[in-house]
């Protein structure tokens, strides 16, 4: 079996190594000369829309996925008729553009903050007045981890961060006063068949995850797999993918999704019986899904900027290090490392030891 992947960054890598082990060849697709997925997978060094490129990632695959959702249309459009892609191009329309996305969690029944969409300086005072303040003012397009986003403490600042954000499209979105931040990784076959990993509990340091902690048993776990499973419903969906929550006093509000494999999913390499990556290509190469059941308590914390050293990341007990292969550079994701207890309590410590090390 042949996989496709556009983009040859950590999450195409660790889609590489999963695959190798179950006799699936990967083959991606990244302009980076020195992609990091190219240390383990074929790489087509080339533009993510060049057409001879595309026509060779489809040839040298039976199924074409991603690793990020901001994938060019005229490359979707090109692989189309040539090679199946999965999850499919309305996935990836909605999970790309944070007013599609929010409307259609409403529209199924989930509640998110309270947003307003602004597209022309007219609309910043509605937009104001709905939403309130404080808010945060995000572009619709080509946001990821916290990048396109401004704070706005009060109304009046408004205009003048929709001037700065470029004046793009943008929603403007109620601060929420969380209790927590949690994602669930679910996944779903090309039969239908569901199946979801215990929820992960999120914290960020500059707008970028910095630890993420399965929450097996957890008490939202059966609210998150429902606003999921609607969610992959109304799509078809075929693949992993990530829901990101806020909990408030017990209650989720959606933020967003993404629809591949996902940085809060990474402990279930170690920490589950068949990892977000297998299990993302199982779904889309047709095959039964493997058990999404938690071998214990994983925490995962990740490495940005510059790599711990790494005798003093193994020398915590049953640390599992995973380094991408890629230059250090301020603020890019360079690797990551897990540990696993079964005990709640001591696999807190032994996260906290480990991000004293990031
Ligand atoms: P996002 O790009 O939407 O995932 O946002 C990045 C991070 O900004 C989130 O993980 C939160 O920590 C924070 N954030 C985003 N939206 C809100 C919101 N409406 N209220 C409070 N914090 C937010």
């Amino acid at each position: 079996m042949r996989v496709g992947v556009l983009g040859g960054g950590q999450l195409a890598r660790m889609l590489a190594i999963a695959g190798e082990r179950i006799g699936v060849a990967t083959t991606c697709l990244d302009p980076a000369p020195d992609a990091c997925a190219g240390q383990v997978a074929k790489h087509i060094c080339a533009a993510w829309d060049d057409p001879g490129a595309l026509d060779a990632l489809a040839a040298a695959s039976d199924v074409v996925t991603f690793e990020f959702e901001n994938v060019p249309p005229a490359s979707l459009e090109r692989l189309a008729p040539r090679v199946t892609v999965r999850p499919s191009a309305e996935a990836l329309r909605v999970s790309a553009d944070r007013l599609a996305e929010k409307n259609l969690f409403r529209a199924l029944g989930s509640r998110t903050a309270e947003f307003a969409a602004i597209a022309q300086p007219s609309d910043a005072d509605s937009a104001a007045r709905a939403v309130g303040a404080p808010a945060i003012l995000k572009t619709r397009h080509s946001g990821y981890d916290g990048k396109g986003q401004r704070r706005i403490g009060d109304a009046g600042e408004l205009a003048s961060a929709w001037r700065a954000a470029g004046s793009v499209p943008c929603i403007l979105e109620a601060m929420v006063p969380f209790r927590r931040e949690v994602s669930i990784i679910a996944v779903r076959g090309l039969d239908g068949a569901l199946a979801f990993y215990p929820l992960s509990e999120n914290t960020h340091r500059d707008g970028i995850l910095h630890i993420a902690v399965s929450r097996p048993g957890d008490p939202l776990q059966a609210p998150a797999e429902a606003v999921a499973t609607r969610l992959m419903e109304k799509l078809g969906y075929v693949g992993v993918l990530a829901i990101e929550f806020f909990d408030v006093d017990g209650e989720l509000l959606v933020n967003e999704f993404a629809p591949r494999v996902h940085n809060s999913g990474h402990w279930s390499i170690e920490g589950a019986e068949t990892s977000q990556f297998e299990n993302h290509l199982r779904a889309v190469l047709g095959m039964p899904l493997g058990s999404t059941a938690p071998t214990g308590c994983a925490a995962m914390v990740n490495f940005v900027g510059q790599m711990p050293d790494a005798a003093e990341v193994l020398r915590l007990p049953g640390a599992r290090l995973h380094a991408y292969g890629k230059a250090p550079r301020p603020g890019r994701k360079l690797g990551h490392a897990t540990v696993l207890d079964s005990d709640p309590a001591r696999c807190g410590q032994l996260a906290a030891q480990l991000a004293g090390l990031a």
